[in-house]
């Protein structure tokens, strides 16, 4: 297979729909990241993205990722936690990651938040809500969301800078559309509540399937895997 050719014909076709949502929607593009999602793919993956100008890259295992990091030293990259984090991975995490999206409860707050004191470093966290309240999904439920946000304002180490979405998995993309909406009302209810709206400046949400109506509901950060890098191979746990 011609990777580079792949990725790089993938990466022109979703900046161009993301630029066109954006347009839509009457937003500046430069306003929305791009998260590459490179989980099960290894660094060549990623060094193909990197060769297009893609600096954002997701990851949902902190093992996994390390590799790939220890792989990539010498490269300029911002790594996006998007898994559900068990707490004995906080430690690895406060410290690899740049950006921790799946802050799902009170206790993985203090764990990261302890060890990120610790390693000396500042990971802007995202919230991970569970709107739909599925069983198979992480995430802290809208009636938990306020007491977690304010835990993470008085945080020490850890810089809250939004929310993040997983919705049920959409047979067609408007199928989202309600998800996203609400979690942008979560946000105005927080910052009506009292949370500073600076503090809640992302949401991340929006998929391969779904990024474009994300966009439009007011999305800062898309998480796109498949139509970057093609299907994955079918892992264990893997979501
Ligand atoms: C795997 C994953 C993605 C990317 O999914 P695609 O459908 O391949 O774009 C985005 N967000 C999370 C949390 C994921 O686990």
């Amino acid at each position: 297979m011609p990777l580079e050719a792949d990725i790089a014909a993938n990466f022109a076709d979703v900046r161009r729909r993301l630029d066109a949502a954006a347009q839509r929607a009457g937003r500046r593009p430069e306003d929305i990241t791009l998260v590459a999602v490179s989980k099960t793919f290894g660094p060549d993956h990623i060094r193909a993205a990197f060769a297009e100008g893609q600096r954002a890259f997701g990851e949902n295992r902190v093992q996994e990722a390390a590799a790939k990091m220890a792989d990539l030293a010498g490269l300029p990259l911002t790594w996006h936690l998007i898994g559900h984090l068990q707490s004995n991975k906080a430690r690895r995490a406060a410290a690899d990651f740049n950006w921790i999206e799946s802050i799902d409860s009170l206790s993985v707050l203090q764990k990261v938040d302890a060890a990120a004191v610790e390693a000396g470093t500042r990971p802007a966290i995202l919230l991970q809500l569970d709107l739909a309240l599925e069983d198979t999904k992480y995430g802290v439920a809208e009636s938990g969301v306020l007491e977690l946000a304010q835990a993470a304002l008085e945080a020490r180490a850890v810089d809250l800078r939004g929310l993040m979405l997983v919705p049920p998995y959409p047979e067609r993309a408007e199928d989202s559309r309600p998800w996203f909406q609400a979690l942008a009302r979560v946000r105005l209810a927080l910052v009506d509540r009292g949370i500073p709206a600076e503090r809640l400046a992302h949401l991340s949400m929006g998929m391969s399937r779904d990024f474009e109506v994300a966009i439009e509901e007011g999305a800062t950060m898309v998480r796109v895997g498949t139509a970057l890098f093609g299907p994955r191979i079918a892992a264990a746990g893997q979501t």
